[in-house]
Order: structure tokens, then C-alpha cells, then sequence
């Protein structure tokens, strides 16, 4: 049997590209997005209410890492990307029908626009729902997860005097919390664990309009060294 979803909507989101971006909504709070509403749900009928609302639950299709062939088991990177797990005992992207879930803020909410923030959402991701979070039923303070029991540990970032005024500048021009996005989602340490870098090794990522470079100094913290306009 089968059953046919469509978008109610896409995402438009700080994050160009998967990697860097965090492994959970909340763990980057200045990340920010809008979803444009597809019709008929673009009309203010439909999202009558939800200004009662702080958080809301996306459904939403993992549309960069759809695959033929289920897979059963996974390696999630939270075990380091080298311990396979039952893919329903995961939150790993790579999953049968390839559908996500994310509680994020709801910031403002217009006819046909939700803006949001703390996302963990690619740019263009397709949503299938939107639901109201309800804290008495959806907040399970004695839940237990011995596989993620806390949010992943920080990585200290510095900043490289040069690439801190870039990013400052490019957060006034854009009119967004650029440098703690950046400090944010860099904190999470976005490199595979089984990469030990030298500090000659750089890596990059693009948020908004703009790439952001940096390399590890130390295997303990991560040092940004250039926030520059992206080609476009
Ligand atoms: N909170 C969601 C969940 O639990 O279903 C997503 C968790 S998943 C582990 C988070 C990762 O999904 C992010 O780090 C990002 O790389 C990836 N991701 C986000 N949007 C995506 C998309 N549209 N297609 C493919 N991967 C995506």
C-alpha cells in the first residue's frame, strides 16, 4: 500500500549546505528560517491561531539523503560514525520515507510565513505539517535516552581578530545574529570523530550569503579564520 504526501510548504533557512548544521533544533538558537506557505495554505485561514503558540513540530522530508534501498541499520554520528544501531533506535537522516521531525520557536506568524528559529533544517526542505507543540503532553522531563542522555558537548571557538570584524559586518548588513550563529553551530564541532585535524587542515561551511572558514589549533577548540561574502 501506498500513500501520497505533498509539501505544505519549503524552508527558507540560514543553513546552504548539511554540513555544520546542528544535530538537533535548540543547539543553535540564532538559527533562523522562514517557511513560505505553498497554496491554499498560504492564506491566513490556515495558520489562525498559532500566534498562542511558542514552538511548534515540523514534519519534514530529509530531501538531500532520500535513498531506494532502506537501510536497517545506521551509524550515527552521535557514536562517533563507527557503531552501527537499528535505524528506528536513531534520528538519523537516512531512514525509510526519509522523514524528519524538529521542535522549533515560532517567531512570527503572517499570512502564508512562519518565521522560526532554532532550526536544524537545510535551505529548500520540503515541510509536510506543521503541529502546535503542547508542553503538558510533548514534555517528558523523566524520559530517558541512554544513547544521547545530554546534548552533545561544546568545543571552544575562538576567533581570529580579522575574521570577528568580518562577521560582524556581514551580521549588520544581513540584519542577523550572524557571529553567535556562527559561534553556535561551530561549537558543536561539525567534523566527522574520526577526523583528528592538524591545524593545517581548514574546513568551511556557508551560512546565508557568506562562507566561514576555520581550522583547529588544538584538538580542543576550533579557531574561525575567515567570514567572507560567498561567490554567487
Ligand atoms: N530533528 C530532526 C529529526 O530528529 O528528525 C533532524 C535530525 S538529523 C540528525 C539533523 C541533520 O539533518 C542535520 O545535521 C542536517 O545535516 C540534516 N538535514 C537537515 N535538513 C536536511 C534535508 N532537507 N535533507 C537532508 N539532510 C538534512
Amino acid at each position: 500500500m501506498t500513500y501520497s504526501v505533498e509539501p505544505i510548504g519549503f524552508v527558507r533557512s540560514c543553513f546552504k549546505e548539511k554540513f555544520a548544521i546542528p544535530r538537533q533544533p535548540q543547539l543553535a538558537p540564532t538559527a533562523r528560517g522562514v517557511l513560505e506557505l505553498v497554496p491554499p495554505f498560504d492564506q491566513g485561514d490556515a495558520v489562525q491561531g498559532l500566534e498562542q503558540v511558542s514552538h511548534v513540530w515540523l514534519l519534514f522530508v530529509f530531501h538531500q539523503a532520500l535513498e531506494d534501498k532502506p537501510r536497517l541499520k545506521v551509524r550515527p554520528p552521535r557514536l562517533g560514525g563507527n557503531k552501527s544501531m537499528g535505524v528506528f533506535a536513531t534520528r538519523a537522516t537516512h531512514r525509510p520515507n526519509g522523514i524528519g521531525q524538529s521542535v522549533v520557536r515560532l517567531e512570527k506568524v503572517e499570512a502564508g510565513k512562519l518565521w522560526l528559529s532554532g532550526i536544524d533544517l537545510l535551505d529548500g526542505t520540503p515541510v509536510l505539517d506543521i503541529k502546535p507543540y503542547v508542553p503538558y503532553a510533548d514534555s517528558l522531563p523523566h524520559a530517558r535516552n541512554d544513547m544521547a542522555s545530554s546534548a552533545p558537548v561544546a568545543i571552544a571557538v575562538e576567533w581570529a581578530d580579522a575574521a570577528l570584524v568580518q562577521a560582524h559586518s556581514h551580521a549588520t548588513r544581513l540584519a542577523e545574529p550572524l557571529v553567535a550563529l556562527i559561534e553556535q553551530c561551530l561549537a558543536q564541532d561539525p567534523r566527522p570523530a574520526y577526523q583528528v585535524p592538524t591545524p593545517a587542515r581548514e574546513y568551511g561551511v556557508r551560512f546565508w550569503d557568506v562562507d566561514v572558514r576555520w581550522h583547529y589549533p588544538r584538538p580542543d577548540t576550533l579557531r574561525v579564520l575567515e567570514v567572507v561574502a560567498a561567490e554567487p
